[in-house]
């Protein structure tokens, strides 16, 4: 290859450049055509034309020399192409080209250019110039293909960057924002870009370090309640400290974003923070995020409702309250032909199963529990009511989990091969 190489990035590099091309086969042709639409000035040289090229002559996009090359053609030209089916032809007029310090591309043989062009995938934001120096033709061809299939995806990817940059935590405001069940791609972009841009983030246990670390280096990171029982006294204490640092935090100008897993207002007592905040008179902001049923029925395939198997979908909390023995649910008056999703229960399978079974759910109700949905730890188990109790405890089902009940926890028809596997850890107990 030549030293002086080089790349055109572009062909709208040409706009307005007088281009001589010798060959209108159907090399020259691809290569026209692309001059055209890179607003070049064009003359063809060729005995023979195609159909395409001789159809452009006509409409006067281009002037056309009939017979054969000569050297004296390269006058004025700035750029020329070599696209003829003869080698020796393509060679002798690089090497003219090459004389005349005129720079030259032969089609196929990228030891007689002293430019190249590049495959280019161009997109309003941005063109993307691939090259393998003439030597790959077909892995260029392969990253422009897949970078054409994946646009969408790069333009979803650079409006979210966009939208990301506009949002800034204000200083002075709570922001208590939901981080969704785990996964990070789960985030919102209000969340996302709130999290990057505040001073101190205040989050629950629950929220995993991969959210975390999005959050400003900058930032302080403040965790008040530990894992572990959350009723009784030490949660009202936690519960109140979180109140005042958010208070504190937000008077002496801090822009702070209280972190919560899943939706704020799903179990997440973000009630009663914003209850607080406004009683205080200080500005806040919820942002929702998925909550755990939601974003845990999508990651076991459970059609929360379903035309046939359930028309109604029940968060339930599944824990105890304060006053001993009392459950906070009235399961009687669950519906029985919806789906219920129950937070918190992961401690107390056995009561919920004869609970339920006492309000009325058939012991043969498919049930599913999730846990540590969206996470790369995620575990799917599956059973009927009957054997709930058995199979939680013999598969170890540890919290965060949620518990679905209903027709529609069963596993799809069309199971796939990681559900199977979690059927015969069900099935194996
Ligand atoms: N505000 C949260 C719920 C907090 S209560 C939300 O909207 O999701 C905590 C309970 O949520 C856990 O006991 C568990 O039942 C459920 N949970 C949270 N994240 C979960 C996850 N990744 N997988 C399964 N269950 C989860």
């Amino acid at each position: 290859m030549s030293e002086m190489l080089r790349y055109l990035p572009a062909f709208h590099d040409v706009r307005g450049a007088s281009v001589l091309v010798v060959g209108a086969g159907t090399v020259g042709t691809r290569k026209i055509e692309a001059l055209l639409a890179g607003g070049a000035r064009i003359t063809v040289v060729a005995k023979v034309f195609s159909a395409v090229v001789e159809e452009r002559a006509a409409h006067g996009d281009l002037m056309v020399l009939r017979g054969a090359f000569h050297p004296d053609q390269m006058e004025g030209a700035e750029f020329i192409f070599a696209a003829t089916p003869d080698r020796t032809l393509n060679r002798r007029i690089s090497a003219e080209a090459r004389r005349r310090r005129i720079p030259v591309n032969v089609a196929d043989s990228p030891e007689e250019c002293t430019f190249l062009l590049p495959a280019v995938v161009r997109e309003e934001e941005f063109t993307v110039a691939i090259s393998t120096g003439g030597r790959h033709p077909g892995a260029a061809k392969a990253l422009r293909e897949f970078l054409e299939e994946y646009r969408a995806e790069i333009s979803v990817r650079l409006e979210r960057g966009r939208r990301r940059k506009r949002i800034a935590a204000r200083p002075g405001k709570v922001y208590i924002v939901g981080a969704g069940p785990g996964d990070p791609d789960l985030l919102t972009v209000r969340a996302l870009g709130l999290l990057r841009s505040a001073d101190v983030v205040i989050y629950d246990y629950l929220v995993p370090q991969e959210i975390l670390s999005l959050a400003s280096g900058k930032a302080a990171k403040i965790c008040y309640a530990r894992r572990g029982r959350t009723a009784g006294h030490g949660a009202v204490l936690k519960q109140n400290a979180i109140h005042e640092a958010m208070v504190r935090l937000a008077r002496e100008g801090k822009s702070v974003v209280r972190l919560k897993s899943g939706d704020p207002l799903v179990f997440g007592r973000g009630g009663e923070e914003a209850e607080h905040l406004s009683r205080k008179e200080i500005p806040f902001e919820i942002v929702p995020g998925i909550t755990a049923a939601l974003g845990c029925a999508a990651a076991a395939a459970i059609p929360l409702t379903h035309r046939e198997r359930s028309s109604s979908v029940t968060f339930v909390a599944g824990h105890e309250t304060d006053e001993k023995g009392k459950s906070a649910v009235d399961w009687g008056l669950l519906p029985k032909d919806g789906t219920l999703a129950i937070y918190m229960g992961v401690g107390r399978v056995a009561a919920i199963a004869d609970d339920l079974t006492a309000a009325g759910f058939s012991p043969d109700t498919a049930f599913a529990i999730v846990e540590n949905g969206s996470r790369p730890e995620q575990r799917v188990v599956r059973g009927i009511l009957s054997d709930l109790s058995r199979i939680a405890l013999n598969s170890g089902i540890r919290s965060p989990a949620i518990l679905f009940v209903g027709r529609t926890a069963a596993a799809l028809p069309y199971e796939s091969t990681e559900e199977r596997s979690d059927e015969s850890v069900a099935q194996g107990v």
